[in-house]
C-alpha cells in the first residue's frame, strides 16, 4: 500500500529491530501499526525520516521539546557541557543552578532532589509521602499516568477499574486506591473510609495531561481536603511543569501541593527527573538522629548533561515567552480543528488545555466556541473517563497516525503536544492534514 511504499526505509529497519526488540520498539507509544517510522533528525516544530520526508512533530520529544528541537543555546550548553566532562561522579556547579531554578519557579519547591526519570520522581514522592505520614497507601485517579514503576501502574490505562496488573505484585497494587477525576466526595470518601491512605497524587490537568480535563476547582478542592484530612498533596507535573506555565499547573492555577514530580522539560530534552517540595517532607532524604532516613543513590541524578540543557532551557522558560507562544499555537489549533469539524459536520471534537491538544470521534455535543482560550474549562463527555472510545479503537488509532504521516505531520493519534517553535503555518497545514486524513479514515468506515 501506499504507506509501505512511501516509508519503505522505515518499514526495512522495523524488519531488522523486530529481531532485536520485543514488539519491535523501544517504548510502547512508539508503537504503530503496520510499522512505526525511524527519524533520522530534527529542528524546531519538524523531525525528518529515514525516507527524508519533512513531519510536522507533535510528540515533541514525549513532551520534553517546549522550545522545539535541537534549539541552538540548548545544543551549544551540552556541547560545552560534553568538553569539561559528561559525568564527574562528583557535586558540581550546574547542578546547583539547575536547582535554583527549579525552586525560582515552582511554588512548591523549598527543597529539591534530581533523579533519572519522571518514573523515578513519582517513587520517590510516595515514597517520601510514607515516611512522612507514616501511612502505607495512595489515591489516585482513573486514567492517570505517573510512570511505570509498580505502585502507580495499577488503574493508569484502560480498562482503568483493573485490580489486577500484570507483573504487580497484588499486595503491592492494593496500596493503591484508585477513584474517578473529578469527583471531590468520592475522594473525601475515600479518605475517611481508609486511614492508611497518606497521599493523593494526580496529573493536575487531567489523566494522560487531559484526556479528562481537569479544572481548577477541583484541584483547590483536593487542596483544601488533604490539608484537613492531614494527607500529602502530590502532583506529578512531569508533562505540565514548565509547560501550562513557567510555575506550572501549581503556579497558573493558584494551588500548592505538598510535593511535585517533574522531568521532560526540566532536562531541556535530556534524561532527567525531581521531586521538589516541602522542606520538611525532603528531609527524609537526610540523616537525621531518631528519624529514618530514605536511600537515595542514582549514578544519573543531576547529570552535568543534563543539567546543562536543564539550565539553558528553564533560564528561557522563565521569560513566560515558550510557554504563551506554545499555547497560542495549540489554541489555534484546536479552534480551528472545530471549526473544520462543524464546517465538514464531523463527529469529531478538539480540546484540551495550554499546549496540549486532544481530539474525539463519536462526539455530537456543543463544541469548545472560536473565541475559547487557552484554558477553556470545556470536558468532553461529561467527564466520563470510560466514554472515551480513543483508547479502545486502536484501529481508528493507527489510521488517523498513518494518514497525517501521509500528509505531513506526525500525529500522535489522539493528541499531540506544541512547542514554541509551532507557527501558524505550521499549524494551517496541520489543520489541512487533518482535513484529507479524516476524508481517507472516512473512505475506509473509520472516521
Ligand atoms: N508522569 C507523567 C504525567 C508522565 O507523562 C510521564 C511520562 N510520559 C511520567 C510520569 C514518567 O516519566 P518518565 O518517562 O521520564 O519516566
Amino acid at each position: 500500500d501506499r504507506y509501505a511504499a512511501e516509508f519503505a526505509g522505515s518499514k526495512q529497519r522495523f524488519e531488522t529491530a523486530k529481531g532485536v526488540f520485543p514488539t519491535g520498539v523501544t517504548h510502547d507509544a512508539r508503537m504503530m501499526d503496520p510499522f512505526p517510522v525511524y527519524v533520522a533528525r530534527a529542528k524546531g516544530a519538524h523531525k525528518w525520516d529515514v525516507d527524508g520526508h519533512e513531519l510536522v512533530d507533535y510528540f515533541v520529544g514525549h513532551g520534553s521539546h517546549l522550545l522545539g528541537h535541537c534549539p541552538d543555546d540548548v545544543v551549544l550548553a551540552v556541547q560545552e557541557q560534553m568538553n569539561r566532562g559528561t559525568h564527574p561522579g562528583a557535586c558540581h556547579e550546574a547542578e546547583i543552578e539547575w536547582g535554583q531554578l527549579v525552586r525560582k519557579l515552582i511554588p512548591s519547591a523549598e527543597r529539591v532532589r534530581f533523579t533519572g526519570s519522571g518514573t523515578e520522581a513519582t517513587m520517590m514522592a510516595l515514597r517520601l509521602s510514607r515516611l512522612y505520614t507514616g501511612r502505607g497507601k495512595f489515591l489516585k485517579f482513573q486514567g492517570h499516568f505517573h510512570g511505570w514503576h509498580d505502585y502507580v501502574t495499577v488503574s493508569a490505562d484502560y480498562p482503568y477499574d483493573t485490580a489486577s496488573v500484570p507483573g504487580v505484585p497484588a499486595d503491592v497494587a492494593a496500596h493503591c486506591v484508585a477513584v474517578p477525576p473529578n469527583d471531590l466526595n468520592r475522594v473525601e470518601a475515600a479518605l475517611k473510609a481508609d486511614s492508611d491512605i497518606g497521599a493523593v497524587i494526580l496529573e493536575p490537568t487531567g489523566g494522560h495531561w487531559g484526556a479528562v480535563p481537569i479544572r481548577g476547582e477541583f484541584l483547590k478542592g483536593l487542596r483544601e481536603l488533604c490539608t484537613r484530612h492531614d494527607r500529602l498533596l502530590i502532583f506529578d507535573e512531569v508533562i505540565t511543569g514548565f509547560r501550562v506555565s513557567p510555575g506550572g499547573a501549581q503556579a497558573f492555577y493558584g494551588v500548592t501541593p505538598d510535593l511535585t514530580a517533574m522531568a521532560k522539560i526540566l532536562a531541556g530534552g535530556l534524561p532527567g527527573g525531581c521531586v521538589g517540595g516541602r522542606a520538611d517532607v525532603l528531609a527524609f532524604i537526610e540523616p537525621r538522629p531518631g528519624k529514618p532516613k530514605m536511600k537515595h543513590p542514582g549514578t544519573y541524578n543531576a547529570n552535568p548533561l543534563s543539567a546543562a540543557a536543564g539550565v539553558a532551557t528553564l533560564t528561557r522558560v522563565a521569560t513566560g515567552e515558550p510557554c504563551d507562544r506554545a499555547n497560542r499555537a495549540a489554541a489555534r489549533l484546536r479552534n480551528k480543528l472545530n471549526e473544520l469539524f462543524a464546517a465538514r459536520d464531523w463527529s469529531w471534537v478538539a480540546y484540551g488545555d495550554f499546549s496540549m491538544v486532544r481530539v474525539a470521534s463519536g462526539y455530537r455535543g456543543e463544541r469548545p466556541g472560536t473565541a475559547a482560550g487557552v484554558n477553556d474549562g470545556f470536558v468532553p463527555f461529561g467527564g466520563d473517563v470510560n466514554a472515551l472510545d480513543g483508547p479502545k479503537n486502536m484501529k481508528q488509532y493507527y489510521a488517523l497516525r498513518q494518514a497525517m504521516l501521509l500528509h505531513g505531520v506526525d500525529w500522535w493519534g489522539f493528541a499531540g503536544m506544541t512547542s514554541a517553535e509551532h507557527t501558524d503555518a505550521v499549524i494551517d497545514h496541520t489543520v489541512t492534514a487533518f482535513e484529507a486524513s479524516l476524508e481517507a479514515l472516512a473512505a475506509e468506515g473509520l472516521a
